[in-house]
């Protein structure tokens, strides 16, 4: 047992800063981070990257189950927007949330391959697949792999349905943007209804798309983490499991 707990903690996770990349112990990041489902019991996953329904069409890299995980300060802001959401009549409905270096990895993989657009019909009809890169759409690094941002929207309890944004999540164009003039007053009082109860517990808003917060002061602004996207205590039991087995 000794043995199996000093293995757990030299476990290596790849952590890429803003200078480069260097390793850190998983005490650096995975014991900073929690699962959703755990800090945030109300809130409804629908993890995309774990699916296949996403605009590269299947499971993205570092997505090891359909759980969430953020650092534990983004998740305790994220329970109090969810005490008020559902307040107000609402659930919380995720879609990602810290996201792995190597997802982003492969993103950047899918961006290049011009063949591939088997998604197109969902997420991008009216692009090119050719600009998404040079438009920003696709990144090298992106916020998520900090830990403390979040992609979301609003679940409306009384009709069983999610809430009428004017668009869906991922959705590669201006349509996307919170501001943007083409939706109904409905769906933009939607938008900004998110927005509130999200900036209202210390999230901020991001000018291209609707669903996307992030924790104001988050805990790691000046690291990418690359471990898994799996719940923690899973991990441990398996390393366990492992461990009698052998
Ligand atoms: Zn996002």
């Amino acid at each position: 047992m000794k043995m199996h707990f000093a293995r757990v903690l030299m476990i290596v996770a790849s952590v890429c800063t803003m200078a480069g990349c260097a390793n850190l112990r998983v005490g650096d990041g995975r014991d900073g981070f929690v699962s959703l489902a755990e800090a945030v019991p109300d809130a409804i996953l629908e993890i995309r990257y774990y699916s296949t329904y996403n605009f590269v069409g299947s499971r993205i890299d570092g997505y090891e189950q359909p759980c969430a995980l953020l650092s534990k300060e983004a998740a305790a802001a994220l329970k109090a927007a969810s005490d008020e959401a559902v307040r107000r009549g609402y659930r919380l409905k995720i879609y990602d949330a810290y996201r792995p270096q190597r997802a982003v990895a492969h993103f950047m993989r899918w961006a290049k391959d011009a063949n591939d657009t088997r998604m197109k019909y969902c997420f991008y009809p009216n692009l090119d697949k050719s600009v998404l890169f040079e438009r920003g759409y696709i990144a090298e690094k992106s916020g998520h792999s900090r830990g403390s941002t979040v992609d979301l929207t609003l679940f409306d309890m009384k009709t069983g349905k999610e809430v009428d944004m004017g668009g869906t999540f991922d959705w590669f164009g201006v349509e996307s943007h919170p501001d943007y003039k083409g939706v109904t007053e409905k769906q933009y009082a939607n938008r900004m209804l998110l927005r509130e109860i999200m900036t209202s517990h210390g999230f901020k808003p991001l000018a291209e798309e609707w669903w996307h917060f992030t924790l104001a002061d988050e805990p790691y602004p000046d690291i990418c983490f690359d471990i898994s996207v799996r719940e923690e205590g899973r991990v441990k039991r398996e390393e366990g499991k492992g461990k009698r087995e052998e």
